[in-house]
């Protein structure tokens, strides 16, 4: 028998983890909008805004650092 297998569905790293919540409100943010940023290095990263639809604070998450920041 080949070893055929299905692609793995893999998380495309400029992606953000899904369900990230509000700290505040406990709520599921909602997505805004993405861009791509380029770095002082000249490498794209991709940015995605989001808002929490409750206090209306801003988050941004970078593929970058892979993190999750507040915009203030
Ligand atoms: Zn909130």
């Amino acid at each position: 028998m080949p070893d055929i297998r299905p692609p793995r569905p893999t998380q495309p790293d400029n992606a953000p983890p899904p369900g990230k919540r509000c700290p505040r409100c406990r709520v599921v943010l909602e997505h805004e909008r993405s861009y791509v940023a380029k770095g002082l290095t000249g490498v794209p990263s991709f940015e995605h805004r989001f808002v929490c639809p409750a206090c209306d604070t801003h988050y941004r998450w970078s593929s970058r650092d892979q993190r999750w920041r507040e915009v203030h």
